[in-house]
């Protein structure tokens, strides 16, 4: 998910950007489409993926962002007609109910914070302004989420929620450097929707994108599952809650109110 960099300039603890910068120039050149080396890296990260240990906490491979952010890297570059472009952001605004892990939040939450007070109060205001009146139906989300196998269940307790991220302003993520592990895999990874494999990626650039795909006789293209990615961060989460980031949000209103 790129909506967004704003938040980049003021992230204190997971600077994961910044080292996918360094890598950049080690081992991908710009517009190169080497499916083996992708392939490979897919590979490579894999086997690493058990080993990480952390969500947000460390600048190395044993931190899930910063191997999720690499793969993302490697996708994008591999894949020139990948659409999701700096200061987009249509996903932003139709998948906002994201699910967030206990040991996510917490990163997020580290970030609240440290960063100026005044943008974590106009956060939690947007959020309560916008979510406020959802708090029972963002509740049955989560606990229905908590028992949930997978993410390609289909959730029946979304439907009528605000479609708008709270993070998002002027189409910019305000938590870019800590946002949760689903926006920095929307776009480039799949998952099975009911048994189909499915692109995670918005409606409207999704389909051109995937048909650019077919044009280069790429049907059959590489593309990273994200099942395996879901399941290591709630084994990172261990019994830690996973709820919408909307809730974590109001749940921290009530603790600065209390
Ligand atoms: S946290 Fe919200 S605004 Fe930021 S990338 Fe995720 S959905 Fe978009």
């Amino acid at each position: 998910m790129r909506s967004s960099e704003a938040g980049r300039a003021a992230v204190v603890r997971v600077p994961v950007t910044f080292a996918v910068d360094r890598l950049r120039a080690d081992s991908y050149s710009e517009g190169m489409l080497d499916l083996p080396l992708l392939s490979a890296t897919m590979r490579d990260c894999g086997r690493k993926l058990p080993r990480t240990q952390s969500v947000g906490g460390a600048e190395d491979w044993s931190d899930l962002y910063y191997l999720i952010d690499y793969l993302a890297f490697a996708m994008d570059r591999a894949y020139e007609s990948q659409p999701c472009r700096d200061g987009c952001s249509l996903c932003c605004r139709d998948y906002s109910i994201f699910r967030v892990t206990a040991a996510e939040w917490a990163t997020i939450s580290v970030f609240l914070d440290e960063q100026d007070e005044a943008e974590t109060a106009a956060l939690l205001e947007r959020n309560r302004a916008t979510y406020g009146a959802y708090r029972e139906q963002l509740e049955l989300v989560a606990r229905s989420w908590q028992g949930e196998p997978s993410l390609s269940a289909i959730n029946p307790h979304l439907g009528g929620l605000p479609p708008v991220c709270p993070a998002l302003v002027d189409d910019r993520c305000t938590i870019y450097g800590v946002r949760p592990l689903i926006c920095r895999a929307y776009g480039y990874f799949a998952v099975k929707v009911r048994d189909q494999d499915t692109l995670m990626i918005c409606k409207d650039l999704g389909r051109a994108f995937l048909d650019s795909l077919k044009d280069q006789g790429l049907e059959h293209a590489p593309l990273p599952n994200f099942e395996p990615f879901d399941r290591q961060v709630r084994r990172l989460n261990g019994a830690g809650a996973i709820q919408p980031l909307p809730l974590w949000l109001l749940e921290r209103a009530d603790g600065h109110l209390a």
